[in-house]
């Protein structure tokens, strides 16, 4: 794929990009491994300092970078000043708390004094998808860097805009310029840089087949990776939950980020008592949406990112059609430029369709009619994804035995799956490993040292 914005509002080619050849690579590697010698020693205040300005510049400019990421991946615009905001936060987090996070903890031992001692590992390579282009980079920056590490970018061919916005955010906080650079290369680039003996470490988040090809070279190399995956989040509603809420929530969960984020509730498994209701009351509201120019603040839902996008949720959507499962609205791409399909229900979902198995990753619910709390968890439960899960019930025991039960890195009870600094943010099963955000979050890339004295 060409590195290019292209707006996916209306087709065309904003800007081609120059990818880095060999000699621009080794330099940036270079430039990684030597800063870092000098970086790794800075202190905790100093690092926190130009962290709280990068979170000044986001806030600052957060206008001009949502244009950006409109731009190139079709976000709604109100979305992306959101998303500048929140990355503001996590800058601010990791501001305030890496150093707590990061002491020395003491432990009692037969040494005079044993503590585990927190130091960074080196430079670590970050591959990153277009869906939330500032987001995902920030929250696994902003704790890298407080932890003394450096980053180099693999972004997305998308969205480079995005990360050269990036890159001049943390040099105008004050950053050197080897503590954050963008690598624009393509994927097959990606091993390379891996395998070079400067890279600590490799953290992803992707889909799958990316994620696992990541992950096996890191593996062999004896790298340590962190998988940031899909998710096909299962959002059930029991008879006891707030319907209208819960039906109201259920339509931003599907199509939060023009319904092509990891945590969005792609499954709907509704208790059949309040099946009917919750079905009419949802495809009505789904209706509603205001689909458009994304740059137009009423809108709620964009075009998809690429015309790729469009083309393989089109084919999913058929499949599952032709394998029986039935539209209850949308089903068609919108007959318009730019890559726009709307707000879609699917019901009656065959086991063996791509609506069952799959992620899908544009504004397509699949529903799922059950009669108990042990058919929603089986069903729930029924795929190789384990990201988020939302449950909607105010019955003490049934709230339980989804936290209990539920095959996934979160469970929300009646509430929508969400990102937040203070907590921890990832998968199991095939949505990956590790952990982002919180103190968990930065302790990924840190050697946990032991210390004992005698
Ligand atoms: P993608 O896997 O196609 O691309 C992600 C990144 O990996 C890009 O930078 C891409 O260039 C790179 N890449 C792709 N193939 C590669 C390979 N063989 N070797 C090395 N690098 C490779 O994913 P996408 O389409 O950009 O993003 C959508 C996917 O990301 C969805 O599955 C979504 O659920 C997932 N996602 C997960 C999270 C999470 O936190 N779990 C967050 C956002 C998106």
């Amino acid at each position: 794929m060409p590195i290019a914005s292209i707006n996916p509002a209306t087709g065309e080619t904003i800007k081609t990009f120059e990818e880095l050849s060999d000699s621009e690579i080794e330099d940036k590697l270079q430039n990684a491994a030597e800063t870092f010698r000098e970086y790794r020693r800075t202190s905790f205040a100093d690092r926190a300092e130009r962290m709280a300005r990068a979170a000044r510049v986001l806030e600052d400019k957060k206008k001009q970078f949502a244009e950006t990421m409109t731009g190139e991946m079709g976000k709604p615009i109100k979305a992306a000043v959101a998303e500048a905001e929140k990355c503001a936060w996590v800058c601010r987090f990791y501001s305030e708390n890496a150093e707590q996070f990061l002491a020395d903890e003491a432990v009692e031992t037969n040494a005079t004094r044993s503590y585990v001692h927190y130091q960074p590992l080196g430079p670590v390579l970050a591959v990153m998808p277009w869906n939330f282009p500032f987001w995902q980079v920030f929250r696994f920056a902003a704790p890298a860097l407080m932890a003394g590490n450096v980053a180099l970018l693999k972004h997305a061919s998308n969205v480079p805009a995005c990360a050269l916005a990036i890159e001049d955010i943390f040099r105008e906080a004050g950053f050197p310029a080897g503590a954050f650079q963008t690598l624009l290369v393509g994927s097959d680039k990606v091993a390379r840089v891996i395998e070079d003996d400067r890279v600590a470490a490799v953290t992803l988040t992707g889909s799958e087949p990316a994620g696992s090809k990541v992950a096996s070279l890191a593996g062999k190399l004896i790298k340590k990776s962190v998988l940031e995956l899909g998710g096909s989040d299962p959002f059930i509603v029991m008879p006891s939950a707030d319907l209208d809420e819960a039906a109201r929530t259920a339509v931003t969960a599907r199509t939060i980020n023009n319904g092509q984020s990891c945590i969005a509730a792609k499954r709907f498994i509704i208790a059949e008592e309040i099946y009917d209701e919750f079905e009419q009351r949802f495809v009505k509201a789904m209706e509603a949406l205001n689909v458009g120019n994304p740059l137009d603040d009423t809108v709620q839902v964009g075009p998809l990112a690429t015309a790729q996008i469009l083309a393989d949720l089109e084919a999913q959507v058929r499949k599952s059609v032709e394998l029986g499962a039935r539209v209850l609205t949308g089903g068609k791409r919108l007959d318009h430029v730019g890559y726009y399909y709307p707000p879609t229900v699917l019901a009656g979902i065959p086991k063996n369709s791509p609506a069952y198995r799959e992620e899908l990753f544009g504004p397509v619910a699949s529903l799922f009619r059950v009669s108990d709390v042990d058919e929603a968890i089986r069903i729930a439960n029924d795929t190789s994804f384990g990201l988020g899960a939302s449950a909607w019930t105010r019955d003490l025991e049934e709230q339980a035995r989804f936290i209990e039960d539920i095959e996934a890195g979160c469970v929300f009870v009646n509430g929508m799956v969400a990102s937040d600094p203070r907590l921890p943010f990832g998968g199991v099963k095939r949505s990956g490993y590790g952990r982002e955000l919180s103190v968990h979050g930065i302790r990924e890339f840190v050697n946990i040292k032991t210390v004992w004295i005698k």
